[in-house]
Order: C-alpha cells, then structure tokens, then sequence
C-alpha cells in the first residue's frame, strides 16, 4: 500500500504557501505510475503556483518494489526520524528475507538505485564500477587541477543498453573541463570484472539492515 498525504511547503524562490503530496511510501506493484515518476525524478518536484518555481520537495519515505525485492529508505539528510517510523522500519526489514535494503539521504540516489535495481543489475558492483572508471579517468586527466577536481565529482549510473556480452553501461559525471554533466560508457567487462573482485572478496558486502551504498561506503571497505 502507498501512503500519500497532503502538506504544506513554501516556495524556495517566492516563499509562497503551496499545498504539495507527499508520498510517505510507495509500493509499487499497487502504484507502477509511482514507480515511472520516481525513476524520471519526477515526483520530488512540485511548481510553484504563485511565481511557477520549480521545488525539490523533501521529506522521508519508503519505496517498496515487491517485485524486485527491494526497499529503499529515503531520509534526507537533517530530518530526524521519529522511533514509532523507526520501529515500524525495523519490523519491515526483519519481516523479509531475501530483500535487498538500501537507505539514501536524497532524491537523487534514490532514482538511481531505482534504475539500477530496474536494470537487473547490483548496486554495490556499480559502485565498484564507478570507482574503476573514476581511477581511469583521473590517470588520463593530462593536469593535477583536472584530476583533482574528477577525484571529488559525483559519478551516477544512468543506463545500460545491449545485450548481454555486448551490453554497455553509461554513468554521468561533471565533466570539469566540459562544465557540464557528461556521459562516459563502460563495457560489460567492467561489470564482470567488478563482480568477479566481489566475489572473491565477500567481506566488501554490507551486514543486515538498510545499507547506504555509495562511493564513500565502498572507500570505507576497500582501504
Ligand atoms: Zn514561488
């Protein structure tokens, strides 16, 4: 069941009261919509209708793919949760077995592990992934300031496209030369060679309970 709520938000820009919808869970075998609406990133916007603003709406909330076997906490970053959510969390987790639970502090990661979960694919080897193709980059970067700034940019899985031997994965960093968002894609190699590392190294993956998978994790594993 999906839990959806009226609230109040004030605008960034104008400050104006604007009443928003907050979703304080989703499940998305009873509400698919909510599911394409999370992985466009969609549903964390709302407009503004004095001065038309687009706004990042923040709040917590759990998304629940019982197809996929996955839960994903969102708790953004300085919300305090209360101990009645956190129990009732709790008992989710301890509720089902063979999920996977993750927990991120904003909208954006939780998209992205919506489409990486989507994908078929394992978060912590797109971790790994990134990392490599992190390494890569800053080793061809030519100056210390360029390889500098691409060691503190965010990476972001974005797609995977082709099949099997021939798939390739696109992840998103801020290019610094190009100062924009840009593309850099990485063959299924990558992927198998990140899942082969993690297999013969299961100490990397994460105990019980809902886990925050990210690049700082995996750094904190791997040193
Ligand atoms: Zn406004």
């Amino acid at each position: 069941m999906s839990i959806i709520r009226k609230a109040e938000a004030a605008c960034s820009k104008c400050g104006a009261k604007n009443e928003t919808t907050i979703y304080r869970s989703i499940n998305t075998a009873d509400n698919p919509e909510l599911k394409q609406k999370v992985r466009d990133g969609s549903l964390f916007l709302w407009r503004c209708s004095s001065c038309g603003q687009t706004n990042l709406a923040r709040y917590e909330t759990l998304y629940h793919d019982p197809e996929k076997k996955v839960m994903i906490w969102l708790l953004p970053e300085g919300l305090e949760v209360s101990e009645a959510q956190m129990q009732s969390i709790s008992l989710h987790a301890k509720a089902i077995g063979d999920y996977t639970l993750r927990r991120t502090d904003d909208a954006g990661s939780l998209m992205e592990k919506v489409l990486i979960f989507d994908a078929g694919l394992d978060d912590i080897v797109i971790e790994m992934c990134k990392f490599v193709t992190r390494m890569e980059l800053i080793s061809k970067a030519g100056d210390k300031d360029r390889a500098e700034k691409i060691s503190r940019a965010a990476f972001h899985f974005y797609s995977v496209t082709g099949e099997d031997e021939s798939a390739v994965l696109t992840l998103t960093y801020p290019d610094p030369d190009a100062g924009k968002i840009t593309g850099v894609n990485i063959g299924w190699n990558v992927y198998e060679d990140c899942m082969g590392i993690l297999s013969r190294n299961p100490g990397i993956r994460p105990g019980d309970g809902f886990q925050k998978i990210d690049a700082a994790w995996l750094e904190s594993r791997i040193r």
